[in-house]
Parts: C-alpha cells; structure tokens; sequence
C-alpha cells in the first residue's frame, strides 16, 4: 500500500500548478497500489494555499507554517519534510519536476538516506515495484527505471500528467506543530530580485514567446518577443544565446539547464532548435516557429512555421493581432 506525500509549492499567495501534476501522479500511484496520500504545505500564512488544494482528493492537507519557513530555504524546507515523512512513515514523496523541487528535494531525500528520480512521466506497478519512466539526455532518451528502499523520492513534469478533478469531500487540513529552534540554519535567506513585469510566469502560462539569438539587444526583445508576447496574453521566454549574452535574465532561460515549459501555444522567435533548448519546450501543444533559415531544425518541431526575418515579422504579426 502506498503511503505518499505530496509537496505543494507556491509563490507570493499562489499555488503552483504543477503542484497539480504531482497530485494527478499520487492519484495514479494509490490507483494502482492501493493507500493514501497527504500534501504537505510549507510556509507562512500558507492557510489559503492549502485551502485550494483540499478538493483533490488528499487523506490530509498539512501545513507547517512558521515564520522560520516564509521563505523556501533549502535546508530548512527540506528538515520540515523529511521530518513529516518519518512521522508518517511515508513511502513516496513526489515534487513538480521545478527549481523549488530540484533545490529542496534532494536534501530532504538524502536526510532520509533515500533514493530520487527526477523528470518522470509516467509509473506503473509491475508485481511489487513501481516502475518509471524519466527523461533523460535533454529529452533524447527515455528511461525506465525501479527505484530501491523503503522511501522513494521523485519530480514529475507537469506535462505528463493530466490536472486532477476535484472531488466533492474536501480534504481536512492538518497543521503540523514545528519547533522553530529545531530547524537547520546553514542558509540565510538574502532578499529576492525579481522584476514586476505583469507578465505571467513561463511555466505557468498558456502562451510562451520565447527570444533567440536573431534579437540583437534588450530593447529589441522588449519591443519584438514583449509586444507579441503581450499581443497574445502570454509569457516570455529566452534560449541561452541571449541569457549567454547579457540580454535577457537568467530566469527566462528555457531548456536543459533553464526552465521546462508546457504551454498551449509556443512561439520560438529566431531560435535554431537546439536540443539542449528543445528540451525545455517540446512537450508544448503547438509550436510556432519563425526563422530566416528554412533549414534550421526548429521546423522539424513545429506545428506552424513562418520562414523570414523576424524583425520584418514580429511587427507585422503584432499589428494584425491588435486589430
Ligand atoms: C550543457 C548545455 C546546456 C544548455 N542548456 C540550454 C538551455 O537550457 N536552453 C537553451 O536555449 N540553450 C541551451 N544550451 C545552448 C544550446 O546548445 C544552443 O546554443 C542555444 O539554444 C542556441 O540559442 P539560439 O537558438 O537562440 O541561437 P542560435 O543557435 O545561434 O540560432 C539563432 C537562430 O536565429 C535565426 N536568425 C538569425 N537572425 C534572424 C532573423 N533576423 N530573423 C529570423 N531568424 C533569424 C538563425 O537562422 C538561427 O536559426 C545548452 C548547451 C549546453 C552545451
């Protein structure tokens, strides 16, 4: 029987929506295996965010909130959780394969001598043992792996699973007791840089307008990949070429190394189609991809392609838009 822990992960009074896809994952598991699974809320004044997930389907939702937890510092997030999996003899935690996830995961896993596969996207049972399949290699391979111990840990992408439905009996909620001084204090929390854009969140938005190197400077992006970004309600987002060359911040990189993106819709303006860059977006619906070059491997993904300049284009789709 499975004993699974859910970690939600949110931001500035909102839950993230991958959160949903790791519920979607425990749902499958206890289909399968039988039991139960709880999400465990971290933070402080979490209370709303946990009051958004009591119709999924949890035996508990729990909140550790504490003063000490505003902010997701590794070391103590990741005390918090491996001490509520001993508690409650837990046998899974699952996370959405994000930054918060690959920041804080793997310390809770090694607090508990536990094994961790990251980027999974799907699970059965075969006898006893689950068995995933992740994503390896910057998408090129995929794997199908077993996981050994009493405890497992694993990330999901959110576009592997389908969002939960809700269900009519919400679940109740549970706030875990935390002993402040207990908590680990090798991090301190610096302060937060973030620009107010007004735009939604890559990994959360429907629309994704990413910039490649074709952009030749930051008010170029702003006017061209911003305004049809903005032209379409959506986000933008960035390859490495730009990140690489001081162009766009490092929180717009999406790929391998940057972050992993399943919109609705993808515009990929001026960006060859690297693999290590097809990594982070090709679990999108629809790919749209402009590029001077017809040959440029961006096109052997995309649903839609438009061969020309992209500083002739952009315009031009813009304006149409906005009629
Ligand atoms: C370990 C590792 C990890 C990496 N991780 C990432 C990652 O997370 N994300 C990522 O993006 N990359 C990553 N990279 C880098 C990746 O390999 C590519 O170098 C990068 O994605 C290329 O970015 P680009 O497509 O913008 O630039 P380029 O490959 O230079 O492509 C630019 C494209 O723009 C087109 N173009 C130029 N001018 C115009 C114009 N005026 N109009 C229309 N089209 C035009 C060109 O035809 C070309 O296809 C990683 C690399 C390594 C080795």
């Amino acid at each position: 029987m499975a004993n699974l822990l859910v970690i939600a992960e949110h931001d500035l009074g909102h839950l993230k929506q991958a959160t949903l896809a790791a519920v979607a994952c425990a749902h499958k598991l206890v289909a399968e295996a039988g039991g139960s699974f709880d999400i465990l809320v971290i933070g402080q004044n979490v209370g709303g965010i946990a009051e958004v997930l009591r119709p999924y389907g949890a035996a508990t939702v729990m909140v550790a909130d504490d003063a000490q937890l505003q902010h997701p510092v590794g070391d103590k997030y990741a005390q918090v959780i491996a001490d509520v999996a001993r508690q409650r003899e837990t046998t899974m935690v699952i996370g959405a394969a994000s930054t918060f996830s690959k920041d804080i995961l793997p310390r809770a896993a090694a607090l508990l001598d536990a094994g961790m596969l990251s980027d999974v996207i799907d699970v059965h049972m075969a006898g006893d043992d689950f068995i995933f399949k992740r994503i390896m290699f910057a998408g090129n391979v995929i794997a199908t792996v077993k996981l050994d111990g009493a405890v497992k840990f694993l990330t999901v992408r959110a576009a592997a699973f389908a969002q939960p439905q809700k269900v009519a009996d919400c679940s109740p909620v549970l706030v875990i007791p935390i002993d402040a001084g207990r908590l680990p204090a090798f991090i301190e929390y610096g302060g937060r840089e973030a620009k107010v854009t007004g735009r939604p969140d890559p990994t959360e938005a429907r629309v994704v307008v990413s910039g490649g190197r074709a952009i030749r400077n930051a008010d170029d992006f702003e006017r061209l990949v911003g305004g049809l970004a903005d032209a379409l309600g959506g986000a933008v987002g960035s390859s490495r070429a730009l990140v690489d060359a001081g162009i766009t911040p490092n929180s717009l990189q999406v790929g391998q190394t940057g972050k992993i993106v399943a919109p609705d819709l993808y515009v990929a303006v001026g960006i060859s189609g690297a693999i290590q860059h097809l990594a982070g977006m090709k679990d999108t619906k629809v790919i749209v991809a402009i590029n001077k070059d017809p040959e440029a491997p961006i096109f052997e993904v995309a649903d839609f392609g438009l061969v020309g300049d992209v500083y002739q284009i952009v315009p031009e789709l813009v304006a149409a838009l906005k009629k």
